[in-house]
């Protein structure tokens, strides 16, 4: 069994990230994930459920295809944890089993506690609203606004207007696009678009941050920048997991690394 301790290395935050450093502000005695993102607070930590726990994980798709086997891989509350491989290994398959996008022909999968593979209908969609989704080529909506993007997630959750507007402006200067709330994703570059899909999924304050190859198509300023984003809201006390094949980013620094290699997990560090 795999286990990555929560562990918080002293993040260095880029002078490229700077509005995400006016997050950080005193901690208070008691501190949720909601205060953690609306008031850049650390949350409290609840350590006795791991927010990620697989037991005896396999994934063979319906053409045959066997992309994960016996996976075992509990993930504490507030980790950041990396995991590499390369491509075709099933790094892509691991994550949408996490959000509940593939199901595991073999194993059990919690979430937070909750078994997501015995999830369904509303129950299914109400836990994977707290989890938020990063993928590599970004998914906004071309026809709206990094506003619009960012919001469209509150509204589909049933916030009132009065919350979206207190969050919207929280979430955008976190990835430091605030001043760039009106440009439409094509007007924006790789790296500003990619941190439009970082507010969009966070700015309803989950738990669980999911990152699938977040710099898999930016150059290595960008791809940077997007870490020490990512780097930020776990030291706020999101549990983050990002998928990479770039072991060489990834050694560069101190957070647990996980590899998926013949269809099998290794742990590196
Ligand atoms: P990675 O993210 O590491 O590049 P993936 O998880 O995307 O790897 O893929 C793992 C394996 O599963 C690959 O052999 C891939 O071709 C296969 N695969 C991925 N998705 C499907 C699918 N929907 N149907 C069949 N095979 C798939």
């Amino acid at each position: 069994m795999v286990s990555i301790l929560s562990r918080k290395p002293k993040v260095q935050p880029s002078p490229a990230v700077g509005p995400v450093g006016a997050f950080q502000v005193a901690a208070p005695a008691v501190i949720t994930a909601e205060t953690a993102l609306t008031e850049g607070r650390s949350p409290q930590p609840n350590a006795a459920v791991p927010i990620i726990a697989l037991n005896r994980v396999s994934k063979t798709y319906a053409n045959g295809t066997p992309a994960l086997l016996d996976i075992t891989l509990t993930v504490k509350r507030g980790s950041f944890l990396f995991v590499t491989g390369p491509s075709g290994a099933g790094k892509s398959t691991l994550l949408k089993m996490l959000y509940g996008e593939e199901n595991p022909t073999a194993g059990s999968i919690c979430i937070n506690g909750q078994d997501i593979t015995q999830l369904r209908g509303d129950r299914l969609a109400m836990l994977r609203r707290r989890i938020g989704v990063v993928f590599q080529d970004y998914k906004l909506i071309p026809r709206r606004t990094v506003a619009e993007n960012v919001a469209f997630v509150l509204h589909a959750q049933g916030y009132s207007r009065k919350e979206i507007n207190r969050r919207l402006p929280v979430a955008l200067k976190m990835v430091g696009l605030q001043d760039k709330a009106d440009r439409f994703p094509a007007q924006l570059s790789g790296g500003e678009q990619q941190r439009a899909s970082i507010a969009r999924a966070v700015v309803g304050t989950p738990p669980l941050l999911l990152a699938d190859e977040p710099t898999g198509n930016l150059d290595s300023d960008n791809a940077r920048q997007v870490i020490n984003i990512l780097r930020k809201l776990n030291s706020i006390g999101i549990s983050v997991v990002i998928t990479t094949h770039d072991e060489v980013m990834v050694r560069q620094l101190s957070y647990p690394i996980v590899q998926i290699r013949d269809s099998r997990l290794h742990t590196l560090r």
